[in-house]
């Protein structure tokens, strides 16, 4: 049998957390011949409630759960650690400017870094999914210097898998029939859901929509404010769809993108596609040999230049604020 591997899961007590969980212990994470050890991080004031989660996945008797752990502090959530999920951050709260929101997410994700680059195994990978996705990644990255930096990764599946099903609605066709969907930099709302090189049953995306009205007033903002539109229609903000993501992300990256296909991850760019060196961006990307690769060559059109060039400027002003704050 295998060993277990360890997963960290960081806001464990969260909404996220709690979607997330149950389908990691269940083998949806890394595939159903692998066991894992659960090691939750969560402040001080959640972890009764991230005990009560714990109870709960007791209480599946999930044969693959090989044992869970819950702690408030980093350096012992991460010790061994060889998948961590950073789920926890701190949300916008009223009146907080950006340099606020910042600089209390740096506290978190400093801090992390640290405590992965002292105790993560040999082959950490890193999801952060809490907000600004992007940004923390970058922090936690900047703290872990022994790390290679391309196994810290940022969120941006779950735009990747709303642009799927927002192109497959409007085109009548399953999420299946399409691939090499690419979302462009930052997961916020100035991300760029791109299906000039995305396939539909093989033909050309762009030109089975063959609608540019329809792409620009329509697909990229309903796919950009996709959050926002469920915290209006639901009355909090999207979990389980968030948790479908990062799982997605991290299966992918263990077990590798199907051939013919790729994804969308933010990872520390190699400068591809204009994309200043180290900053964490989203790209279309391929694993193989668990390793991301970013999907080279792509010919990149002025409409989709000019909205990548604007989600890397605001991703630019992100590092530019936290390396002023002393984040970075
Ligand atoms: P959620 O579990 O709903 O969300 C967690 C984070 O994921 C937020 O930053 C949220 O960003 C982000 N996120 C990223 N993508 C999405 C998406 N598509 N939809 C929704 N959220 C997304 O938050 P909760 O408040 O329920 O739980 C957070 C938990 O984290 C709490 O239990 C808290 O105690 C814990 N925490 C733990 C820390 C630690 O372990 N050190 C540090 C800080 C908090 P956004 O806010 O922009 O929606």
């Amino acid at each position: 049998a295998k060993a277990p591997v360890n997963v960290t899961v960081t806001g464990a007590a969260g909404q996220i957390g709690y979607a997330l969980l149950f389908r990691i212990a269940s083998g949806q994470l890394l595939g159903a011949d692998t066991p894992v050890k659960l090691r939750l991080l969560e402040i001080p004031q959640a972890v009764k409630a991230a005990e009560g989660t714990a109870m709960e996945l007791d209480d599946c008797a999930f044969p693959l759960l090989a044992g869970i752990d819950i702690f408030d502090d980093p350096r012992k959530a991460f010790d061994g650690v060889n998948v961590a999920l950073l789920v926890g951050a701190r949300p916008r709260t009223k009146g907080m400017e950006r340099g606020d929101l910042l600089e209390a997410n740096g506290g978190i994700f400093g801090p992390q870094g640290e405590a992965i680059n002292a105790g993560a195994a040999d082959d950490v990978r890193v999801l952060v999914v809490g907000n600004p996705a992007n940004t923390n990644a970058l922090i936690a990255q900047a703290h872990a210097p022994d790390i290679p930096a391309e196994r810290f990764t940022a969120m941006t599946r779950l735009d990747h898998n709303r642009a799927l099903s927002q192109l497959a609605a409007k085109l009548n066709v399953g999420v299946s029939d399409i691939k090499k969907m690419t979302i462009w930099g930052n997961h916020s709302a100035t991300q760029y859901p791109d299906i000039f090189h995305a396939e539909v049953n093989g033909r050309n995306a762009a030109e089975a929509v063959n609608d540019e009205e329809w792409l620009r007033d329509t697909f990229i903002p309903t796919v950009a404010k996709r959050g926002a539109a469920i915290i209006e229609a639901r009355g909090a903000s999207s979990a389980a769809s968030a948790a479908n993501a990062a799982i997605d992300h991290v299966y992918d990256w263990v077990n590798g993108t199907p051939e013919g296909d790729w994804t969308s991850v933010a990872l520390p760019s190699d400068g591809s596609y204009g994309v200043p060196e180290g900053l964490i961006s989203s790209f279309p990307a391929v694993s193989r040999n668990g390793s991301w690769e970013i999907v080279q060559g792509l010919e990149i059109n002025e409409f989709s230049r000019e909205r990548i060039d604007a989600s890397v400027r605001e991703l630019e002003e992100e590092r530019d604020a936290v390396r002023k704050l002393g984040l970075i």
